[in-house]
């Protein structure tokens, strides 16, 4: 289990030092510092989850995507962190030094990536400056809901990635209506699993669950039961999961009845997951 990190500032979810694409954030989840990419500035999502904090208000200045200026700002960005001058950020002053070790390039942000038509060319120009050898090697970190892993475009820049690099792949319910309730969205379930089974045949999957209470209702063990049921489903086709994030909601949500489960509730669902599908599973 981890132990707890900071955010960047209470309540603040990226910071983007002035930046249009590029931002940087402390991940629990990765343990460190993310370098993230806006893969979408017009905030574009096929979900709606009921613990999403993103404001979907449009931002005049961010509402276009330039390859150019993005590649400028993670430069600059990397740039920033080989000389050690995060620490200058008031956001990052008082952090640990550990802390500020990259852990990766997050291809994530405020919208669904796998939904940028862009996707296969900004993934393309990460790797084009990775392999650039100016920089210290970094992993790829690929965050999505998973409802767009099938289409062409982000195919084409799935294939570019290595082994190394992750993809964490959200699956927060184990039917299609308790999914409905929490990530309020039209594609079906199946979409979601098929495309998990699909990616996990070729290369290893994260799987990323967050639970929380609804209406100050707990999940109920039958919804546990059909959850890790999925999961089974999923690693019975031939998926690798190397992982399944557990965690719970860290910052306010846009939907009030939203609340956040302990510690010792997500826990005790970790364990039953653990114990039921042998899989190696982690609470954030
Ligand atoms: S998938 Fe992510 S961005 Fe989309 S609504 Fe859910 S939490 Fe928000």
């Amino acid at each position: 289990m981890s132990s707890k990190l900071p955010t960047t500032a209470p309540g603040q979810l990226f910071d983007f030092l002035g930046n249009r694409y590029v931002y940087a954030v402390i991940s629990q989840r990765a343990g460190g510092l993310l370098i993230g990419i806006e893969m979408n500035p017009d905030k574009k999502c096929n979900f709606d989850c009921v613990y999403c904090c993103v404001n979907r208000a449009p931002d005049r200045d961010r509402r276009s995507f330039s390859l150019r200026t993005m590649s400028a700002e993670l430069k600059a960005m990397l740039l920033r962190h080989r000389q050690h001058r995060f620490k200058e950020l008031p956001n990052f002053s008082n952090l640990p030094e550990d802390l500020l070790k990259l852990k990766g390039i997050s291809l994530s942000g405020e919208g669904e990536p796998t939904l940028s038509p862009r996707f296969a060319e900004v993934v393309g120009e990460i790797i084009h400056i990775r392999n650039s050898g100016q920089w210290p090697d970094f992993k790829i970190v690929l965050i999505t809901n998973g409802t767009g892993l099938h289409l062409p475009a982000v195919q084409e820049g799935l294939r570019l990635l290595s082994l190394t690099d992750e993809i964490w792949v959200k699956l927060d319910a184990g039917t299609y209506e308790k999914m409905r309730d929490i990530n309020k969205s039209p594609v079906p379930l199946s979409t979601i699993i098929d495309n998990i089974v699909a990616l996990g045949q070729w290369r290893p999957v994260i799987i990323q669950s967050l639970f929380c209470s609804l209406n100050e209702a707990e999940p109920e063990d039958e919804e546990i039961d059909l959850y890790i049921q999925q999961l089974l489903e999923i690693r019975d086709q031939g998926a690798d999961i190397s992982e399944v994030q557990i965690y719970s909601i860290v910052r306010p949500p846009s939907h009030a009845a939203c609340g956040r489960l302990s510690l010792s509730q997500l826990s005790l669902i970790a364990r039953r997951v653990r114990s039921e599908t042998g899989l190696n599973v982690e609470v954030y």
